[in-house]
């Protein structure tokens, strides 16, 4: 079994987190494709929506989509998310070949994470080149140890971000329906999310 997880505040999930899900099923060949909202991201300092809200959303968002799921492990656990608790919970409930599925702009970050050096004995790594972030830019970052775990995923550039999307709907100004899926737009709408 071949899993990717795609882990992210998703405040709110968007088109772009999506595509990425289904670049890396084609590329990896990937079984499924996890999403596992954060209960808290410890390196994001920015209070967010809940974390039944960015959970519902994002039950709205893959509903129709056969090879993707969300897991509420990491809000069930609470407290701050720390990626390498997440995966060995995984890899005990269910053991397989994970590919934690990153975009180019998440792995800047990745040495500071908790235990990083864990985090790839337990997964590969699948990565999205996201703008401005080009292939040399991420080969040039990384570590040795990195590189030798690490698998590129091509995909079509989504030059959007969840905090730009709340920007969007804060002033209401911009378009967000090209971005987000109706049942996403009316999850925001009913809850009253993001009004300023
Ligand atoms: P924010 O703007 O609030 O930081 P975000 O849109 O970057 O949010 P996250 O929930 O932090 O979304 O992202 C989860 C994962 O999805 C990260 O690895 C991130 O790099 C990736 N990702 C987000 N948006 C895109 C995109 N447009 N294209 C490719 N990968 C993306």
């Amino acid at each position: 079994m071949r899993i990717g997880i795609l882990g992210g505040t998703f405040d709110p999930p968007h088109l772009g987190h999506i595509e990425f899900a289904r670049a890396a099923m084609d590329k990896l060949n990937l079984d499924e494709v996890l999403f596992l909202p954060a209960n808290r991201n410890p390196l994001k300092r920015i209070k967010g929506s809940p974390a039944k809200h960015r959970l519902e959303m994002m039950r709205g968002m893959i509903a129709n989509e056969p090879k993707m799921a969300v897991s509420d492990v990491e809000i069930s656990r609470g407290g701050a998310s720390f990626m390498v608790e997440t995966l060995i919970e995984l890899q005990m409930v269910r053991s397989a070949d994970y590919w934690l599925l990153l975009g180019a702009d998440a792995l800047k970050n990745f040495q500071a994470w908790r235990n990083p050096h864990k985090i790839l004995k337990l997964a590969r790594l699948g990565v999205a080149l996201r703008p401005p972030m080009t292939e040399t830019d991420v080969m040039a970052r990384v570590t040795p140890e990195v590189k030798a775990r690490l698998d590129l995923v091509p995909m079509k550039p989504i030059d959007i971000s969840a905090t730009e999307l709340r920007h969007r709907f804060e002033s209401g100004t911009g378009t967000v329906a090209p971005f987000v899926t109706p049942a996403v737009l009316q999850y925001i709408k009913q809850n009253g999310l993001y009004r300023s």
